[in-house]
């Protein structure tokens, strides 16, 4: 895993020209490279990071133009692809289209054979059972025209604002022999063959807290800001099992175990905001912009920080507590959708600007550092249904807070009950569903459920309350067994 880490650097006007004067090279090639892995792209269906470019004309020298292949364009182009397999499996999932169709498409998807003929077969592993199906024509074109679809909506990547991103190639970190006050200097290659830049680095206590070994990967914006790149190495630790979290309203994070994490998240978060608001509506009045206020800067950095170091030591609790090999999470969208639209605007603006970007940051760095997958799914009806039975049922969620099952009766927390589902949910392979399959799911497990010995005695109950259930669904067969 990288982490790029800005240091400090004193540079005069005319190294910073120059910088600025490979920058506009460095981005007019980018663009020649990218439209020629594109062609590569549809040509043979995928980018190619060590392609031959020899032949496209450039003002930099040939290591600076693979330099840009490696670092620069293929990376970007690689993750814009890989967004649009997102979106595509998002369609398919949320379309009415018949299941075998659904899963040859996502097949194709996770393939990438959306224009090219690869495979004669779609495979499907559900558990440990292996299916096969044909892949119709039909089914192939649907597969481009989607691909396509999305390509047209979709702006390609113009690289007009990459930063410089080098490796030592081209920029190379040397220790300094005689100068004592600095810690590195970057070797900078220029368009001048033989007369490289020579950039002073200054490392501050905030690189050195940061974990990780430097990458030799240097990056250059254009106003001459400098950012070194550290390599991470995950961290081993003994991981197992899944733990689902749901975001709450009273608390941020509820697992399924049934833990509360951060119950004074959000009234912390309150208390902050409503003191900034207040603040900002006396600077107003005395005719000061809120940025000349110190004070009122100073306010937004706590709250800030607050926002980062609750977040993160929450995670990492959750982490200590129970080292899990896969942490279940609410897609994001929904936590907006769900919870965040639910605050007051103050704290609403708070937790769009802070919170969510804290969050996903932090879930991602649980990847890159532990290894641990988090799964982001659908919480469609996860509030409405019981964790135990399956019944769902909008009467079941008593308040915010209270979660009572009309049917088995159980009773727990709201939000606890949320991620329990969502666990289970992922427990039966169904990770990515759109919200009609969320609720088929929902009636089929109630169902199961009601078929099983240890819920014999709800039979009866649950008779009158299958009319009130969302779906149309029909009594079980093994109902007529009922000893009730
Ligand atoms: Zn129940």
């Amino acid at each position: 895993m990288f982490r790029a880490i800005e240091i400090c650097t004193d540079l005069t006007e005319r190294k910073k020209a120059v910088i600025r004067d490979v920058l506009t090279s460095y981005r007019k090639t980018a663009k020649k490279v990218a439209s020629y892995q594109w062609k590569l792209f549809f040509q043979t269906g995928a980018f190619n990071r060590k392609a031959n470019i020899k032949h496209l004309q450039s003002d930099l020298s040939e290591r600076y133009k693979y330099t840009v292949q490696y670092h620069a364009v293929v990376p970007v182009l690689e993750s814009f692809i890989s967004n649009v397999q997102n979106r595509f499996k998002e369609i398919v999932l949320n379309s009415s289209l018949p299941e075998k169709r659904k899963r040859v498409l996502l097949y194709l998807n996770s393939r990438r054979e959306w224009l090219w003929i690869r495979s004669e077969k779609a495979l499907w592993i559900n558990g440990n059972t292996k299916h096969e199906y044909e892949i119709t024509p039909e089914e192939r074109l649907l597969a481009k025209k989607i691909f396509k679809h999305i390509l047209k909506r979709w702006k390609k990547p113009n690289f007009k604002k990459v930063s410089l991103l080098l490796d030592s190639k081209c920029g190379l970190l040397e220790s300094p022999k005689k100068a004592k006050h600095f810690d590195y200097w970057i070797r900078l290659s220029t368009k001048e063959k033989g007369k490289p830049i020579y950039l002073p680095v200054k490392l501050h206590e905030y690189f050195h807290s940061k974990d990780g070994e430097l990458s030799g990967l240097i990056q250059i914006s254009e106003d001459g800001r400098i950012r070194l790149v550290k390599e991470v190495a995950v961290k081993i630790l003994e991981l197992s099992g899944e733990l689902a979290l749901d975001f709450g309203m009273e608390c941020l994070f509820a697992t399924d175990r049934g833990d509360l994490l951060g119950r004074e998240f959000y009234s912390k978060v309150k208390e902050y905001a409503q003191k900034i608001d207040k603040l900002g509506r006396n600077l107003q009045r005395q005719k000061i912009k809120p940025l000349q206020s110190k004070r009122y800067q100073r306010l937004n950095h706590r709250l800030s920080e607050y926002v980062k170091s609750e977040v993160r030591r929450i995670l990492n609790r959750v982490v200590a507590l129970y080292r899990p090999a896969r942490l279940v999470v609410e897609d994001l969208r929904y936590f907006v959708k769900r919870v965040i639209n639910g605050f007051p605007k103050a704290v609403k603006r708070v937790l769009i600007r802070f919170g969510l970007g804290e969050i996903k940051r932090n879930l991602q760095e649980l990847q890159e550092e532990y290894g641990i997958e988090v799964l982001y799914v659908n919480p469609a009806y996860s509030s409405q249904a019981c964790s135990n039975c399956g019944y769902l049922d909008k009467e079941n969620r008593k308040s915010r807070n209270e979660f009572e099952c009309k049917c088995c009766g159980r009773k727990l927390h709201a939000d606890v009950n949320a991620s329990r589902n969502l666990l289970d949910r992922v427990r039966w392979g169904m990770r990515l569903y759109g919200v009609k399959e969320a609720l088929a799911i929902q009636v089929e497990k109630f169902l199961e459920n009601l078929s099983s010995e240890r819920y014999k005695c709800l039979w009866g109950k649950a008779r009158g309350l299958l009319a009130g259930m969302p779906a149309t669904v029909s009594e079980p067969e093994t109902w007529n067994k009922c000893p009730c």
